[in-house]
C-alpha cells in the first residue's frame, strides 16, 4: 500500500504544534480542531463533554426547577425571602 499521498498531510500527534489548552478537559488543542472560543477568551474542545466540564451545569429534576421559578415570581406579601 502506498502511503506517499499521505506525506505532506497534517503532522501526526506527536509533531503537530499545541495551540492551546482546553478549559473544560485541559487537553491540546491542535491546529484543524474545531474549537469554541469564550467571552473570557477560554478555549474549548467543540465536544459535549469539555463543554459541560467547563459550564458544570447543575442537574437537578426538571419539576423542581419549574416549583423554584414559580416560587421567586410570585409577589411575597411579607416579603422576608431569608429562605437560604
Ligand atoms: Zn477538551
Amino acid at each position: 500500500m502506498n502511503l506517499d499521498r499521505f506525506a505532506h498531510g497534517l503532522p501526526d500527534d506527536q509533531e503537530a504544534p499545541v495551540l492551546a489548552y482546553c478549559a473544560g478537559c485541559g487537553g491540546e488543542i491542535y491546529p484543524g480542531e474545531i474549537i469554541c472560543q469564550m467571552d473570557q477568551g477560554e478555549l474549548l474542545h467543540w465536544e459535549g463533554r469539555c463543554l459541560v466540564s467547563y459550564f458544570r451545569p447543575l442537574t437537578v429534576w426538571a419539576e423542581e426547577v419549574i416549583e423554584t421559578q414559580k416560587r421567586d415570581q410570585t409577589p411575597t406579601s411579607q416579603g422576608d425571602g431569608r429562605d437560604e
